[in-house]
């Protein structure tokens, strides 16, 4: 079977990357289409997230050398999720791969998702085998985030970043999810369809540095959450109930202390201590509130998620 293939890659500040991430995507592309399971028209488009650097000429110049070299330059930085969205929302074809500039996911195995595909398989996820060359630190935070995901009842697959091949009624599905927040490594499960997962090992950058400092990982892991689960709002709603509880249970003892026992009037601790305790409280609940608030906010602006500023 012979496939229309197409493979976005997102690109922030890639020029030291891509003249190697482009002639390795071309030459298994070559591959794919020598064994007939990619078609000729089959291609690859590097999405231009606002690079400040010289990606978008880097960009110009692969595809004046090879006609499956496409760009689509965003006309602003929006990050990799967005990015990522407006290269499959864009590009033609019967499934679409989605890959990381940086080479740390294993080019070769689009091969595998390709012929998931032909299995069958409309969703097919790359999912990595160790996480070796991460940080332990990358590491470990990201293994409890996927646990806190899991207890927060968000299905995510596990060790899968955003590397996975989608069919294309999986993509015209995904078209349909019109939140401007998008986490596709969440919304991608819920479309449904018939899955499957290849393995491969993480590689390391193959050159530059890491586009997902502590900051915007933080962001990226809060948006998960608050995207897909209203289980935080929920342990408000009990915490409340704990507290008041307690309070009330206070209440009566001092009474019964101050009338039956005749014992001393509770000293300022019992005063000042629940001050601080229900104003923490307090704040904490509206700053998980305030996090929802916000993407209400967000979503019924019902802004654009992308401007695409031209395509190559
Ligand atoms: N990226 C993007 N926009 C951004 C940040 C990153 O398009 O604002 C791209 C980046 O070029 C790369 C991919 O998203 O292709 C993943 O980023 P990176 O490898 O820096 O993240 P890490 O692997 O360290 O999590
Ligand atoms: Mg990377």
């Amino acid at each position: 079977m012979t496939i229309r293939l197409a493979i976005v890659v997102p690109c922030f500040n890639e020029e030291e990357v891509l003249p190697e991430t482009s002639q390795r995507l071309l030459s298994m592309l070559t591959g794919l289409q020598d064994r007939q399971l990619a078609s000729t028209d089959s291609s690859i488009h590097f999405v231009d997230d606002g690079s400040k650097d010289g990606t978008w000429a880097m960009i110009e110049s692969l595809a004046a050398v090879d006609v499956r070299v496409h760009g689509i330059k965003l006309s602003r930085n929006r990050g990799h999720q967005p990015a990522l969205l407006a290269g499959l929302l864009s590009v033609q074809g019967d499934a679409v791969v989605s890959i990381d500039a940086d080479l740390q996911d294993d080019v070769s195995v689009i091969e595998a998702m390709v012929q998931a595909f032909a299995a069958g398989a409309e969703v097919v996820y790359g999912v990595r085998d160790s996480r070796q060359t991460d940080s332990a630190f990358k590491r470990n935070t990201a293994l409890m985030y996927y646990g806190l995901m899991r207890k927060l009842g968000v299905d995510l697959v596990h060790n899968h970043a955003d590397f996975r091949l989608l069919g294309r009624r999986a993509v015209e599905a995904l078209r349909q999810y019109g939140e401007v927040n998008m986490f596709l490594r969440g919304i991608v499960p819920l479309i449904g369809f018939r899955a499957a997962t290849v393995r491969y090992d993480r590689a390391e950058r193959f050159a530059g540095v890491s586009k997902y400092p502590l900051r915007k990982m933080l962001t990226f892991a809060i948006e998960g959450i608050t995207s897909f689960s209203i289980v935080p709002l929920r342990m408000i709603t009990l915490l409340g109930f704990i507290v008041s509880g307690l309070s009330f249970a206070m209440i009566v003892f001092i009474i019964y202390g101050t009338l039956v026992l005749r014992a001393a009037i509770p000293g300022w601790a019992s005063s000042v201590v629940p001050i601080y305790f229900l104003g923490g409280i307090q704040l904490l609940s509206i700053g998980i509130l305030g996090e929802y608030v916000a993407k209400i906010y967000l979503e019924t602006k019902q802004r654009p998620r992308y401007v695409i500023e031209k395509s190559l």
